[in-house]
């Protein structure tokens, strides 16, 4: 138990930490795409901006800078006049806000910039935005509108310079900053472009190594189970045959002692003139043996049973005189006593079956039903057929058997947890016997009980 818990925690460790460092790459690819993506589209935008210029003339302010040249002309004016402190804060403001919207408004760059990447056959989905960094209004004096010190364009100055743009913040690109001057007015401003697809793109892109590793960790967890269920599996079965050598011995041993003190007794003289007593323990030491030589068979027979397929030596029968036999047989040989209710209705139906195999299997039922009971067995044997088939049930008012278990009773050396503690005698394999007889003529058999009240086993033989 112990074991196998460090296992399954093991391959759990080994599974999490598997899926982080997936994680992690996977993060890592997705960091390094966008930073690609912004990349591609920086130079993109730069060869977009070339061309713009080169063909048109043009950097997509024209009208701009036609309508704030008059715009700065009247507002150099007033501003000169305004001699308040709060007033002309406000009129800066306002100032602000008209540069702002006639920049967002008469602007063609964004118009430009989409077409030609349409053109070249690129993404051309995006939204811009336009950050003004300085603002001065020129009159008698220069009037500091705004200024900013932390524009990313500032911080990033020494980039500009060398004309390569970039822009990283969030999922914004940089495409240009542009200066704009007059007799009234001086302005410097910046141009982002953001994506909106943007990560459907990169996902798009990215799709294939994404898969791969949800496959990777798909493949290494579907292992790990079977690996796993294989693991318990075999663990199972070795701890089936370790309490199979236990039971075997201990079932051993029981005739063999007895068979031992009875030897002993024997020799006792105040035993051997007595004709009775020595007749008695002889017999006893027959029954022993008999007990002793069905127990080795039993063992040396394993391996005959696990073939697939063994020699049936099939005779036509009357069912129900063979079942009569059987359980008149079973009475006499020790049924201890059980009540058993016969019911048939096979109307003289005969049919080709093994009979030493036959007998074997309703005999190991039967003395299963006497053998796991708590108090007077009373068995019912029902025999009937139906146009195909024969059925015989077995039904006890025995201990019963838990859902688990009737999983495995049918299995090889499998004995429920309380037969294992040696009130019930076994070695576990009379219903493996029972269920490898009933697949050799063609049938099957099942289990029907619970806990507390009994079980019936069915058996359905082709005929
Ligand atoms: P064994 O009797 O030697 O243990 P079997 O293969 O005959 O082996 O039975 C397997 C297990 O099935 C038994 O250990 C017992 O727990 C359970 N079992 C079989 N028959 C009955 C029954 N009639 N009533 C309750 N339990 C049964």
């Amino acid at each position: 138990m112990k074991k196998r818990n460090t296992v399954l925690l093991l391959g759990i460790i080994s599974i999490i930490i598997l899926t982080s460092v997936q994680i992690f790459i996977i993060r890592g690819i997705w960091k390094q795409k966008n930073e690609m993506f912004a990349l591609k589209y920086t130079m993109r935008s730069q060869e977009a901006l070339y061309f713009i210029n080169r063909r048109i003339s043009s950097d997509g302010f024209d009208t701009v800078r036609y309508v704030l040249s008059r715009y700065s002309e009247q507002s150099s004016r007033e501003i000169n006049e305004i001699r308040d402190t709060s007033l002309l804060a406000l009129k800066k403001k306002e100032i602000l806000e008209y540069f702002t919207v006639a920049l967002n408004k008469e602007q063609d760059l964004s118009v430009l910039l989409a077409s030609y990447f349409e053109r070249r056959g690129w993404e051309k989905k995006f939204v811009y935005s336009i950050v003004i960094d300085d603002l001065d209004i020129i009159s008698d004096d220069t009037v500091s509108i705004i200024h900013r010190q932390d524009s990313p364009g500032r911080l990033r100055g020494d980039l500009r310079t060398r004309g390569s743009l970039r822009e990283y913040s969030g999922s914004q690109i940089l495409v240009n900053w542009f200066e704009m001057e007059d007799n009234n007015y001086r302005l410097r401003f910046e141009y982002f472009i953001d994506f909106s697809d943007k990560q459907n793109l990169i996902l798009k892109e990215s799709a294939v190594t994404l898969a791969m590793s949800i496959f990777s960790i798909i493949v290494v967890i579907t292992i790990f189970i079977i690996t796993y269920r294989n693991l318990m599996e075999e663990k199972r079965l070795s701890n089936l045959k370790t309490d199979f050598i236990n039971n075997m011995t201990h079932e051993l041993k029981t005739p063999l002692s007895t068979i031992t003190v009875a030897g002993r007794t024997l020799e006792m003289s105040q035993i051997r003139t007595s004709e009775d007593k020595v007749i008695e323990t002889a017999r006893m030491i027959g029954k022993q043996s008999i007990h002793l030589n069905q127990l080795i068979n039993m063992i040396l027979e394993i391996s005959m049973w696990e073939r697939t397929q063994f020699e049936l030596d099939k005779k036509n029968v009357d069912i129900e005189e063979l079942l009569n036999d059987v359980v008149d047989s079973f009475k006499a040989g020790g049924g201890n006593g059980a009540m058993i209710n016969k019911r048939y209705n096979l109307n003289g139906l005969k049919a080709e079956l093994d009979v030493v195999y036959f007998t074997t299997m309703i005999n190991n039922l039967l003395s299963n039903a006497v053998k796991y009971s708590d108090k007077d067995p009373v068995i019912d044997i029902e025999g009937f057929h139906s146009e195909d088939s024969i059925c015989i049930k077995v039904s006890d008012n025995g201990i019963g058997i838990s859902n688990t278990d009737q999983k495995h009773i049918f299995d090889k050396f499998y004995r429920a947890p309380t037969g294992n503690i040696h009130k019930f005698k076994g070695l576990g394999l009379g219903l493996y016997y029972v269920r490898k007889i009933a697949e050799a003529h063609g049938g099957e058999v099942r289990v029907n009980s619970r806990p507390g009240s009994g079980s019936t086993f069915t058996i359905n033989i082709p005929y």
